[in-house]
């Protein structure tokens, strides 16, 4: 399968059975999970999804949204479980909004996951740690 890494953005290719021994990029040798929400923007958010052998969670923000600071707490707890299974990623709404635009997502927090770059999932409002690692992982 295909993985991008966070770090270089260089296409890796990674069997089922290595992405379970923390694999490292073969460009820039740093972990490929870091079990923290990669930042997605424009310039990168098309060769993830389309380089992406595995569901990608991305979670839309908003910087003047307490409910999204709360949720941004439980997301990050459950991206160290999710990955990695799962590429977990976040969008700030207030720096990219093509993004948002092109999925139609206007409230924060939104959770949306993708498949071979389909939308297969999404849920708005405010989740705990366990509804994220649920609703996520259903997808998987
Ligand atoms: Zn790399």
């Amino acid at each position: 399968m295909h993985i991008v890494c966070p770090r270089c953005l260089d296409i890796n290719r990674i069997s089922h059975s290595q992405l379970s021994q923390r694999p490292k990029c073969s460009a820039c040798h740093q972990a490929m999970f870091t079990g923290h929400p990669f930042k997605l923007s424009s310039r990168n958010f098309d060769l993830i999804l389309a380089h992406t052998d595995i569901p990608i969670a991305v979670m839309f923000w908003k910087i003047d949204c307490p409910t999204c600071k709360t949720m941004e707490t439980a997301y990050q707890q459950a991206a160290s479980h999710l990955e990695p299974w799962v590429r977990v990623t976040r969008v700030n709404m207030n720096q990219e909004r093509a993004i948002p635009g092109l999925y139609k997502v206007d409230d924060a927090p939104t959770l949306l996951v993708f498949k071979n770059e389909q939308e297969v999932g999404r849920v708005s409002g405010l989740l705990t740690t366990n509804e994220i690692m649920r609703w996520v992982s259903q997808y998987v």
